[in-house]
């Protein structure tokens, strides 16, 4: 068995590098970052916990770096360049079979975008991983959720549901073909953060949000702290490629409240599609407009036709269910 200190030296620090904007990492009683003058520090944290957020077999080398895609998404949602991280783990025991695949798939993808992990806190007891994380924006430039306007345009990033649609798979509460089971199950293990999108979208966006919780839900909150409401055109929803293959009200449920899904939902005027546009492109994120913000409040749903549809939704809420 691996003592913490050892378990830290393995596993979690390496030479720091970008030592420009990292002065001092693992090892002392803080780390040292330089922020860059005149930027605004985004900091938001994330907590997965065992039998809530992910199976208690989980492979470690996926959760490593899901782990770090769901903090990496905050900062994407708020337009915030990655800076550095910290993480905070409970393990119920220090196996290398574990450690190594862990956190070889969380610093895959710090590498990848440039984030540092610059500390942390390990402790033994039930399988708990938070990590917070900080990224820069410019002043009046982040995508917060209370700036969305009537008149503007509703996009999405990449697809939707097939995340929750794995999980009906692995749950059993749908008999999913095993081809598709494969192809949704990735976008559950391991989410891609869209950290280019959202940096690309600063002064072009007016309001995102990262989509954890399903669309209506996380739209809801945009336009409740906004004080709008919105027309969506649920068939105009980008169905995930497992997702896209399933009947019609499936795909509308999991397409509109699915859950882990990890894409931007944001709003942009509708004078700047071309610029959103060219922003998905330079990102190599595809984007699809589905709706519009109004001045009334409330959300209604509509399909291709306009006609409006009803659709009895729940977004996930770790209270509200069981
Ligand atoms: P302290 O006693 O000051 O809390 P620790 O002994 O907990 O310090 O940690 C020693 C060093 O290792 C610190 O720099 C801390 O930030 C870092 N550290 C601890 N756990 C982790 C981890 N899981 N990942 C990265 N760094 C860690
Ligand atoms: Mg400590």
């Amino acid at each position: 068995m691996l003592s913490e200190f050892d378990l830290i030296a393995h596993y979690f620090t390496r030479p720091v590098r970008d030592t420009a904007r990292i002065a001092l990492g693992v090892g002392d009683d803080c780390a040292l970052t330089v922020p860059t003058p005149g930027m605004q520090l985004a900091i938001s944290s994330d907590m997965l916990v065992e039998g809530r957020h992910f199976f208690p077999d989980a492979e470690p080398r996926a959760l490593g770096h899901k782990c770090l895609a769901v903090n990496l998404s905050d900062l994407a949602a708020m337009g915030a360049r990655p800076v550095a991280f910290t993480l905070a783990l409970a393990l119920p025991e220090a196996r290398a079979e574990w450690l190594a695949p862990f956190s070889a798939g969380m610093l895959a993808l710090a590498d990848l975008h440039r984030c540092e992990l610059v500390g942390g806190d390990t402790t033994k007891g039930p399988l708990n991983i938070c990590i917070t994380i900080f990224g820069e924006v410019p002043p009046g430039q982040a995508l917060r959720r209370d700036a969305a306007q009537p008149g503007d345009d509703i996009w999405i990033s990449g697809t939707l549901g097939d995340a929750r649609l794995a999980l009906a798979g692995y749950r059993n509460e749908l008999a999913l073909a095993p081809d598709t089971l494969s192809q949704a199950a990735p976008r559950m293990h391991a989410p891609t953060p869209r950290v280019a999108l959202g940096t690309a979208l600063c002064g072009i966006a007016r309001a995102a949000i990262d989509i954890s919780d399903g669309l209506v839900g996380d739209l809801g909150h945009i336009l409740k702290r906004s004080g709008v409401g919105a027309t969506l055109c649920v068939d105009d929803l980008p169905a995930g490629a497992a997702l896209a293959t399933q009947e019609r009200d499936l795909r509308r449920r999991f397409a509109l409240a699915g859950g882990d899904d990890y894409e931007l939902c944001f709003t942009a005027p509708a004078e700047r599609r071309g610029d959103v546009l060219a922003a998905a492109l330079q990102a190599a994120t595809p984007v699809t407009r589905v709706g519009r913000i109004e001045a009334e409040a409330g959300l209604r749903l509509t399909d291709a036709a306009g006609a409006p549809i009803a659709l009895q939704l729940a977004s996930f809420d770790h209270f509200a269910s069981p």
